[in-house]
């Protein structure tokens, strides 16, 4: 028994879903599917945070019971645009909560950065499936979050492409017989551009993946290699491994999503078109399979697969993750924070690009670890390192 495996998926009618984060990529290519597959869903819960209209639209299409806007200011535009339908309206951080705990089989954590961490944990206590995009939130309470999901007997099933390609190839029953897992990256959009180029990048630019369509945060991340730092971290939680037994292996194509190597040679990857319709169908569905409209995968078309390793002076952010998961404790909270602080600035134009991997050293360099009992503790953590890092940022500019 592991954490992927706590229930089995007996219910043949549609299964009732929630969507944490419903306006953002991950959550508009859920819809997608379940728009895609009708009768196989029904949605409980609906969340967003800016982009009311899109979540008005969302309800009127997808009928749930509830719709939460997590800013209250924007409470009275979705009660009118909703008013005449019998959808239930809330704002705030408590109602993302309540989302949360509303009665569903899965619940999606498609919010992004630590924002989604209370809201997910509360779909953990009460048991359900949990289709884990939210990484961050992983990143931040790691062995909590894990300990709450063994105490509820909650189910945790990855969609962050990597992690799912490694679930899908992961020998639970012999994890003994695994090797390593190498993660594969894309690079992000700057893998060829020089330091001066670097110094000059545009939020614009660094939002544009050359292979996802993503939301800004993660897509700045992509751009910096820090998501894929914060996917070791990751990956270090869902599996059975140790630290040092996780690769990182620059794959331009995005067509292996990630390998699992064997004690005798085997290496078992997941491959498909870069498509996060794959991976959510995979847990919407889960342990069954759905078919999905993502675009089939043509290995004569591409006709060539690059693999390299990430040069780490150029890539520092992965030897800042290592480290900070290397570490433990509240490291991985301080680097988590550090770094939406840092990525915010970037997006708002406060501070350069090159900056971001500086606003995160200098929190690293400045902060003594210590042991994170608690959820709270951990929010008190990130809250703090917030206001420091929004402090040396405001340094730079
Ligand atoms: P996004 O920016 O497109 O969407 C984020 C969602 O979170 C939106 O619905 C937004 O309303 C909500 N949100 C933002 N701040 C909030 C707050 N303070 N309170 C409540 N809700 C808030 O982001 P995304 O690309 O969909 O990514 C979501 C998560 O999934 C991230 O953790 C990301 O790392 C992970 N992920 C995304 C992809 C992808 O392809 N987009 C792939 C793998 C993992
Ligand atoms: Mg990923």
């Amino acid at each position: 028994m592991n954490i992927f495996e706590n229930k089995e998926n007996a219910n043949n009618g549609p299964r009732s879903i929630t969507i944490l984060g419903s306006t953002g990529s991950i959550g508009c290519s859920t819809l997608d599917l379940i728009k895609f597959a009708p009768k196989r869903f029904e949605v409980v819960a609906l969340t967003g945070n800016e982009n009311v209209n899109l979540l008005i639209k969302q309800a009127i299409a997808f009928k749930p019971k509830l719709a939460v806007i997590g800013n209250e200011k924007l409470f009275n535009e979705l009660k009118e645009g909703l008013s005449g339908t019998k959808i239930m309206v809330a704002a705030g951080k408590a109602a993302l909560v309540e989302a949360a705990e509303m009665g569903s089989e899965i619940v999606v954590a498609g919010i992004v950065g630590i924002a989604g961490l209370l809201p997910t944990v509360a779909a953990v206590k009460r048991g359900a499936i949990i289709a884990l995009a939210n990484k961050e939130c992983l990143v931040c309470s790691g062995t909590l979050f894990l300990n709450e999901v063994s105490r509820s007997g909650a189910t945790l099933l990855p969609i962050d492409s990597e992690h799912n390609a490694i679930f899908q190839v992961f020998d639970f029953n012999n994890s003994s017989c695994v090797d390593r897992l190498t993660l594969t990256a894309s690079g992000g959009p700057f893998i060829r551009s020089s330091r001066e180029e670097l110094l000059k990048v545009t939020p614009s630019q660094a939002v544009k993946h050359p292979n996802w369509d993503m939301g800004a945060k993660i897509s700045v991340d992509s751009a910096t290699m820090m998501n894929k730092g914060l996917e070791l971290i990751e990956a270090y939680y869902l599996f059975p491994v140790e630290e040092n037994q996780i690769d990182i292996l620059i794959h331009p194509q995005s067509v292996i999503h990630s390998m699992v190597s064997y004690n005798d040679g085997s290496v078992l990857a997941q491959m498909g078109t870069p498509d996060m319709r794959i991976p959510i169908s995979y847990a919407l569905a889960w342990p069954n399979r759905l078919r999905t409209p993502a675009e089939r995968l043509d290995l004569s078309e591409i006709g060539e697969l690059n693999f390299q390793k990430p040069n780490p002076k150029r890539f520092p952010a992965l030897a800042l993750a290592r480290d900070a998961l290397k570490m433990g404790g509240a490291m991985p909270t301080v680097l988590n924070a550090a770094n939406e602080v840092a990525v915010d600035c970037f997006l708002n134009e406060k501070i350069g690009f090159l900056d971001i991997m500086r606003v995160i050293e200098e929190v690293l360099d400045e902060t003594s670890n210590s042991t994170l009992h608690q959820l709270s503790e951990i929010s008190s953590c990130d809250y703090t390192i917030r206001k420091r890092a929004q402090e040396i940022a405001f340094e730079l500019t």
